[in-house]
């Protein structure tokens, strides 16, 4: 290949390279800390995701406000990663660090409910529209969680999935088309098991494949976030969202709404937004402002099928939980962020930034002739360095090009902006500015003028 995303491979690997020294050069107390590694930890770092950023070393982080970021060296950021939607309702919400400074002197963990839970049910049921809920510690055990219970009730062993999806590191979700055959997602660690066995996988945006994946009436789940979000970004075609759940309905699967980075569309989700009617839904990272929680929710039909279920199954661990979840830390902070953070008011904020923000990316993609195009989902926008849009994960795929993405971060980072690695996603949140989004657009401006100079 001599050209990524319309730019010479030659010109990509001079930016990088120029970009990763001057990033080790404003970073000299970072280098000395974090340049070999962080000592103690296996491959130099305490998550080994953390390895997978495309700067020369880690950013070791001094502190964190609002949507900015200060390193060890004093270096602002401008955060639009947030901690990969962790910290999508920007760094410490004044209101959830008020409500961990109070409950913090009152226990953090008790395996009982707190009055805060009291005012958690009624909210989650207001806002989400589903009757009945379960708190996790991650989305990715909020997925497992709902996903054992529609097997259970269904009886069956089969789930869905799209191609290019995830829902965290849930086994069973972990496959891929290849050349557009089904198999285990390419380098799973210590998989042994053919995954495909109970799991079929088909592109998203196929109506077709849809009904021929359900007709046999043997698949217990759908799970799918409402655009795909993990493959650069995929939105649905108009009248998609109205198949899935018609088909799922006909074939007695369940639909899994995952709305753990689509809650950018607003305070209910795309779920409210577009009248979604999942059996089951997820919501984790930052549904507690940052401190580690997740709930799930269940229609009124599946809670009586699964009340039934547990009067008939042989008695037993049922295989789901864990010991901190529910915990009062969790409730004091989840509390704030639904009564005090996700508001419409701070939506409406993030939405403002958000259409400015991909106006501005547009604009520059445009001025310099780029082959990029820009998606969006309410306050999260993503820049794919290929035509779009995009109709599903294959092509998702394609689209992706990560040693010009890794080039282009380490420049942004370099001009006072971070946004998500792995792929180009950018977050508003309530505290970030219209001067920060203008400095990305100048820094995005900037970048590409080197590129297609
Ligand atoms: N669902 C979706 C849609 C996600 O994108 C992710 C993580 N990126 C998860 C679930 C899992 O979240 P966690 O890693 O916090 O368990």
């Amino acid at each position: 290949k001599t050209s990524i995303g319309g730019i010479s491979t030659a010109r990509i690997a001079d930016l990088r390279e120029t970009e990763a020294e001057a990033f080790r050069q404003a970073r000299p107390k970072s280098a000395a800390n974090v340049g070999n590694g962080l000592q103690g930890f296996f491959g130099g770092v305490p998550m080994h995701w953390m390895n997978d950023w495309p700067t020369p070393f880690p950013i070791l982080v001094g502190s964190a406000r609002g949507a900015t970021i200060t390193d060890i060296d004093g270096n602002r950021l401008d955060d639009f990663c947030l901690g990969d939607t962790g910290s999508m309702f920007g760094h410490s919400p004044p209101p959830v660090a008020r409500a961990i400074r109070r409950q913090a002197g009152r226990g953090l963990t008790y395996m009982l409910p707190s009055e805060d839970a009291l005012a958690i049910g009624p909210l989650l049921q207001q806002r989400f529209g589903l009757p009945f809920w379960q708190i996790a510690t991650t989305a990715t055990d909020a997925n497992r969680f709902a996903l054992r219970v529609a097997r259970a009730i269904t009886g069956r062993e089969k789930i869905l999935v799209f191609n290019g999806c995830y829902h965290g590191s849930v086994d069973e979700t972990m496959v891929r088309l290849v050349d557009g055959r089904p198999g285990n997602r390419p380098g799973l660690a210590g998989e042994f098991r053919d995954l495909t066995r109970a799991t079929d996988v088909i592109e998203f945006n196929d109506v077709p494949a849809l009904e021929a994946a359900l007709k046999d009436k043997e698949v217990a789940c759908l799970i799918t976030e409402p655009v795909l979000t993990n493959s650069c970004m995929v939105l649905p075609d108009s009248g998609f969202h109205d198949a899935l759940r018609r088909l799922t309905h006909a074939a007695g699967t369940l639909l899994l709404i995952d709305e753990t980075h689509t809650i950018s569309t607003g305070p209910g989700g795309y779920t409210r937004q577009y009248g979604l009617e999942p059996d089951l839904f997820v919501l984790g990272k930052p549904i507690a402002g940052g401190v580690p929680a997740s709930v799930w929710g269940m229609s009124e039909e599946v809670a009586t099928r699964y009340a039934d279920y547990i009067r008939t199954k042989q008695p037993g661990y049922s295989g789901m939980g864990t010991t901190l979840s529910a915990n009062p830390l969790q409730f004091a902070a989840m509390r704030a962020t639904l009564e005090e953070v996700m508001t419409e008011e701070n939506y409406d904020h993030m939405d403002h930034l958000a259409r400015r923000l991909d106006a501005g990316l547009t604009a520059v993609i445009d001025r310099y002739r780029l082959p990029w195009h820009v998606a969006r989902v309410g306050a999260r926008i993503e820049f794919i360095c290929a035509p779009g849009p995009l109709r599903n994960g294959g092509e998702a795929e394609t689209a992706h090009a990560p040693e010009l993405e890794a080039a282009i971060h380490v420049a942004l980072v370099n001009r006072g902006v971070l946004i998500a690695p792995f792929h180009n996603m950018m977050l508003i949140s309530p505290a970030t500015s219209a001067t920060q989004v203008n400095r990305l657009i100048s820094a995005f401006g900037a970048v590409a003028a080197r590129l297609a100079a």
